[in-house]
């Protein structure tokens, strides 16, 4: 079975074949980060129009990557949610259009099932159950997936996601955006132990997150300095605040792994390509003879080949979309 994946989530946009769910025959991703780089974040509005400029472009690349024609697809796999909503539609357009021209079954897909599926195609003996932790920009979500498609969310953030809270401290230090990948470089020239930050525990929910606290403090502090007068190393800090966030998702992580009996751990989304956060992981499930899985980089971050695995397990499973399929900015995981 070869599916052609289209996703326009947010500031890619991208397509992808892949055979089986497990091998990608092309994965085409044509990043917005230059663009948004201008305003600090992802502007909603410039993201469609350049969507609409870029997927055509991107299908036909997509499909020539792979040396396939249009007749040799068998399933289009979409990312229909969640996401903004003006983006996924243009991948949601698009891949109706494609699905009813040439009659081929159309599958939507959960952006986040997505993330986790990425490690499908690094890992061809993955299978479930196991657990996996995705921390990407909108989501830090502890999930156990049961099944193909079969998830049950333990806990989530109750304010910003992780890549979220290292965007926003990546701008405070000004090292401009995305900032996820800046800070993990500078701090790899700072001391995790220069600043004591603080990490966040709820006493009624052990595996929900927080990271609004932190980086208000790693804000605070920088302001602290400013008015005193004081100068500080933005590497400590950029090291200090990445440990204060890394050691809270592996400890949340590993707590889970031991109360559910887990020996199978996989991360997902775009800070898992975080070199200290899979330092982290891996050390840490090596301790307790559990299984690490994790992504290549390309596929950690927003790509279709992740779409393609997870429509490939969606179809097994008989999901189907008709021609009314919408974008749903707030799907919910495990939604249909
Ligand atoms: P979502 O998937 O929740 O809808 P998104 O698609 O915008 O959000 P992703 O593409 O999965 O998010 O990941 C982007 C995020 O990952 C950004 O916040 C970015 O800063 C962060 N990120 C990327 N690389 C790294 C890294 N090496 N270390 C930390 N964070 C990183
Ligand atoms: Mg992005
Ligand atoms: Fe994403």
């Amino acid at each position: 079975i070869n599916v052609l994946a289209v996703e326009s989530s947010c500031d890619e946009t991208a397509a992808a074949v892949v055979h089986n769910g497990r091998e990608v025959l092309s994965n085409v991703i044509s990043s917005q980060i230059d663009l948004h780089k201008l305003y600090g974040g992802v502007v909603p509005e410039i993201a469609s129009r350049k969507h609409i400029e870029k997927i055509n472009q991107v299908i036909e690349e997509a499909l020539k990557e792979a040396h396939v024609t249009l007749d040799d697809i068998d399933v289009i796999g979409v990312t229909y949610g969640p996401g903004l909503v003006g983006a996924l539609l243009v991948g949601v357009a698009e891949a109706k259009a494609i699905a009813y021209a040439r009659n081929l079954p159309l599958v939507g897909v959960h952006h986040i099932e997505g993330h986790i599926s990425a490690n499908y195609i690094e890992h061809p003996e993955l299978e479930p159950p196991f657990f996996c932790l995705v921390v990407s920009g909108g989501h830090t979500h502890l999930v156990r997936v049961k099944d193909y498609g079969v998830y049950e969310i333990l806990g989530r953030t109750r304010d910003d996601a992780a890549g979220e809270a290292y965007d926003k401290v990546a701008r405070a230090i000004g090292l401009g955006y995305p900032g996820g990948p800046k800070i993990d470089r500078l701090a790899k020239e700072g001391n995790p132990e220069a600043v004591r930050f603080p990490k966040a525990h709820m006493e009624d929910a052990p595996y929900d997150f927080s990271f609004s606290g932190l980086k208000s403090a790693v804000l605070n502090y920088i302001n602290g300095c400013k008015m005193k007068g004081e100068t500080y190393d933005p590497a400590d800090i950029a090291a200090s605040f990445q440990k204060a966030v890394v050691d809270v998702l592996v400890e949340k992580a590993m707590c889970a792994a031991e109360e559910f009996g887990i020996y199978k751990f996989a991360i997902a989304g775009g800070v898992a390509s975080n070199s200290a956060l899979r330092v982290g992981m891996e050390a840490a499930c090596k301790e307790r003879g559990i299984q690490f899985y994790y992504p290549s980089p390309v596929l950690c971050t927003d790509n279709a080949a992740m779409i393609g695995a997870a429509a490939y397990y969606e179809y097994l499973a008989g999901t189907r979309h008709g021609w009314d399929l919408n974008a749903v900015p707030n799907l919910k995981l495990g939604e249909r």
